[in-house]
């Protein structure tokens, strides 16, 4: 069997929180226990939120708390040439869209969804947008995102070591966005977390995904993602949160 390799990808937008030491350590245990690697990944493509203070400050916990890392840290803000070319693949196999819905505009609909009872997913209406009413939107300055879309029939299973194999029915997930544009640099874009945390996952070699359940519902979009941009897709282990009892 390939050496196991696992990544903690803190994003430096606050102090570190007791959770994520807690994903660190069950991270490296793994890790050590598999004489695997353990990779450090500072996910700090969220410009608007991300400071680098945080990040010395996890880095420097991390370090207080006694967990060693054996690659990294790798900066997603350095790495943006690797987000931007696994987008031209997607791109290239039809797999991307660009959308002009506003922030106001999907938050009406998706609060029209919930009084429905319907899935508060995105409905997909840019696909068929039309070049000149893009062109017309553009020309009044709107930002698109790009967005990834979503063609599965089936259910999409996400195979985790402690959960099982959970189906995610396809049509609650909505074609999501993995591109948007920069908010300070005119021109420049970012991508989302569902596209660095899949391209980086899958250049570094993860074979293992060790977070929080909080990202479980992530898990469905990310194994699309690896396997159009041609990945394997890694196992996933979703660790309990820590509630406080307060
Ligand atoms: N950067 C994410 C977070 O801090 C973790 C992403 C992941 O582990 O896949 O919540």
């Amino acid at each position: 069997m390939n050496m196991p390799r696992v990544r903690f990808a803190p994003s430096p937008t606050g102090h570190l929180h007791l959770g994520n030491l807690r994903t660190a350590l069950f991270n490296e245990l793994f890790a050590r226990h598999e004489k695997g690697k353990l990779i450090l990944r500072i996910e700090d493509t969220d410009v608007e939120r991300s400071k680098p203070e945080f990040a010395n400050s996890i880095l420097r916990d991390v370090d207080v708390m006694g967990i060693h890392f054996d690659e990294g840290p790798f900066y997603q803000s350095k790495r943006l040439h690797h987000y931007e070319e696994a987008l031209h693949r997607l791109e290239a196999s039809g797999r991307t869209y660009f959308c002009y819905c506003t922030q106001e505009e999907l938050k009406a609909r998706r609060r029209e969804a919930l009084q429905l009872k319907k899935p508060p997913r995105y409905d997909n209406r840019c696909r068929t947008l039309s070049p000149a009413e893009a062109e017309r939107r553009k020309s009044l300055g709107m930002k698109p995102t790009i967005r990834f879309r979503v063609d599965e029939e089936q259910p999409i299973l996400v195979e985790d070591l402690i959960r099982g194999v959970i189906h995610f029915p396809p049509e609650e997930i909505g074609d999501f966005v993995i591109m948007r544009t920069h908010p300070f640099k005119d021109g420049e874009w970012l991508p989302t977390f569902h596209l660095s945390v899949c391209v980086d996952d899958g250049l570094m070699g993860i074979t293992h995904v060790i977070r929080g359940e909080d990202h479980l519902s992530n898990s469905p979009r990310h194994v699309l993602l690896f396997r159009a941009l041609g990945f394997s897709v890694p196992k996933f282990a979703h660790l309990s949160l820590i509630h406080s009892t307060g």
